[in-house]
Formats: C-alpha cells, sequence, structure tokens
C-alpha cells in the first residue's frame, strides 16, 4: 500500500529526521552551504495522480546530480543507445562522483552517465546552435516532465558552482584530449553548471519520478513524455550508480531506482506505482541526503518498496 496520509508520512519524516544532524551540508558549491541542515521534507505522486507531502514542501532545491538522469534521457532521445554510449559507459565505478583515476584506464571513456565525467559527456550531446538554446531544451525537457513551466533555475548557484568548478573543468580538459568531447569547454560547463542549478520543490521532481516510474508516460495526462526503452535505461542506471558509491547498500536497504544530489535533493521511481522527491541537505559521507536515505528506508520497509 503507498502512503495515502499527511499524518503518517509526517510522522515517518520525524523518524528520519533524528539523522540529519550526524550530516553536513555541502560546501564546495559556496551557494549550497546556506542550506538548513535540520530541513527534510518529501512528496510521493501516486500513478492516479494523487499526492502526499510532508515537512516545508515548498523549499526550492537545485537538482545537481539529480539532473544526470534527465539530460540522459533527452540525449538518448536526440541520438540513441548506441552513440551515446559510444561516448560514455554502462558500468558503476564504486569510486566518489567527482573522482578522476578511472578516466586514466582505457578506454578513457568515463565509466557511466552518473559520475560526472560521464554525466559532462552526455551534456556535450545534448542538440542546439549555441549553449543558451541546448539549455533551454534541457529546461523545457524538464518543465515537460514535471508538468510546470514556472521551474528554471538559480543563476546564483549556476555561478557559483561554475566558478569553482576546477575539478569538472579537469576532467572536460583530460576528456578533451581523449576525443570523447570536442567542444569549448567553458560553454559545456556554463551548460552544465546551469542544468544543475534547475531549481524545484519536492513536488515537481516527485512528479518526474512517476513518469519513470510509469515507464516515460505521464498519469494525469496519459502522455508518453519518454519512450519507455529510455525509461527503463535511466532506471537501471539509476539503481546501479544512482546513490554514489553507495548504490549497492541502497539497492539493499532500499531497492528502488533513485538519483541523489549534493544539494540534498532525492528523486525515486517506484516502478508502476509512485514517485518519490525528496529534499534534505544535511548529507553522509558518500554525499547522499542522510535522512532522505534514511527516510526511503524506513518508507521501503513499511511499503514494501522493493523491487527485489
Ligand atoms: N553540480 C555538481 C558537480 O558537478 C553535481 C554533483 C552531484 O550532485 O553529485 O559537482
Amino acid at each position: 500500500m503507498p502512503c495515502r496520509t499527511t499524518k503518517e508520512l509526517n510522522e515517518l519524516v520525524q523518524e528520519a529526521k533524528k539523522y540529519t544532524g550526524k550530516g553536513k551540508v555541502a560546501d564546495y558549491i559556496p551557494a549550497l552551504a546556506k542550506a538548513h541542515h535540520e530541513e527534510l521534507s518529501v512528496a510521493i505522486f501516486h500513478d492516479d495522480g494523487t499526492c502526499v507531502s510532508a515537512g516545508d514542501v515548498k523549499q526550492k532545491l537545485t537538482l545537481q546530480s539529480v539532473s544526470k538522469v534527465l539530460t540522459l534521457a533527452l540525449a538518448l532521445m536526440d541520438y540513441g543507445e548506441e552513440a551515446v554510449f559510444s561516448k560514455v559507459g554502462y558500468e558503476p565505478t564504486g569510486d566518489p562522483f567527482n573522482s578522476i583515476v578511472k578516466l586514466e584506464f582505457s578506454p578513457s571513456k568515463p565509466l557511466n552517465p552518473m559520475i560526472n565525467a560521464g554525466a559532462l559527456a552526455v551534456t556535450h550531446m545534448i542538440k542546439g546552435k549555441n549553449e543558451e538554446e541546448r539549455f533551454e531544451r534541457i529546461l523545457t525537457f524538464i518543465q515537460q516532465l514535471a508538468g510546470n513551466s514556472a521551474i528554471g533555475y538559480s543563476a546564483e548557484v549556476a555561478e557559483s558552482e561554475y566558478r569553482t568548478s576546477d575539478l569538472n573543468r579537469a576532467l572536460c580538459y583530460f576528456m578533451k584530449q581523449h576525443g570523447v568531447i570536442d567542444e569549448d569547454i567553458e560553454e559545456l560547463l556554463r551548460v552544465y553548471t546551469k542544468q544543475c542549478a534547475i531549481e524545484m520543490d519536492c513536488l515537481d521532481l516527485a512528479r518526474i519520478g512517476c513518469v519513470l516510474a510509469m515507464d516515460g508516460v505521464e498519469p494525469r495526462t496519459n502522455l508518453r513524455l519518454i519512450p519507455a526503452s529510455v525509461a527503463r535505461l535511466c532506471k537501471t542506471f539509476m539503481v546501479t550508480c544512482g546513490m554514489y558509491n553507495a548504490s549497492g547498500e541502497f539497492a539493499v536497504r532500499v531497492g528502488i531506482p533513485a538519483k541523489s544530489g549534493v544539494s540534498g535533493g532525492i528523486m525515486g521511481s517506484v516502478p508502476n506505482r509512485f514517485g518519490i522527491g525528496i529534499f534534505g541537505p544535511a548529507l553522509d559521507e558518500k554525499g547522499n541526503s542522510i535522512g532522505g536515505t534514511k527516510l526511503l528506508e524506513i518508507m521501503s520497509a513499511k511499503y514494501n518498496m522493493s523491487m527485489f
């Protein structure tokens, strides 16, 4: 049974909130350091279009790495699987999201699209005649998935990340040398940092999670927004690499496709049932929302969410 009452969901949030004190807000992107450590909010969007939420769900979060799933979907829709996976691999790394180490191995393309190197290679592929058009295409696609044309991006967070992106810059130069990407690195970083700074609330995130849960169909309108094969491929990466190098443990404890971001967002997709959007900026040592992960563990046990 999915959760249907706010009271019930509030109780679960209160339980998970006890863990937020053990986490730490991301500060390597200076603008993210302003987030409130104890915050935890969640929305569940069911396949029948109904929604239940708990916590301060009006709070906005930037997508950060959650955006990587959505640009992957768009690149696959633009070019197809063969072309996309000529630039990026299928395998989990077991390394942190921003690690450069595996790029040294042959072939020197990034191992998967959920680590920063792979996501940058995917953003490189997004079609458009200039950086504005490429970013507009990403934003419009995300607005469509959430059914919310008011979604925008935080210029402050994008700028803050762009100015401090030297590690991502290094990944890009490495990949340029190896022929994975062949564009102006600053342009690519501007598109990527804006994509990561796309801003929404938990309800928007849950709606997008639900579209993926329904294999690409928006349940309220019955419109197909993503081909089923693309939605399934994205969900597979969410299972194998969506929670950074904690994806194995998360699969055991929660057992659903999910993607987290360093802002403290988690998007979950319970296949054929519901989408989940979480915002809890205090992170554990792997970079996942500590309260959000705990909340998903509690929810998984209570609502029998694991697909395994
Ligand atoms: N914009 C972030 C970065 O590239 C995304 C990382 C994340 O959320 O894991 O560092």
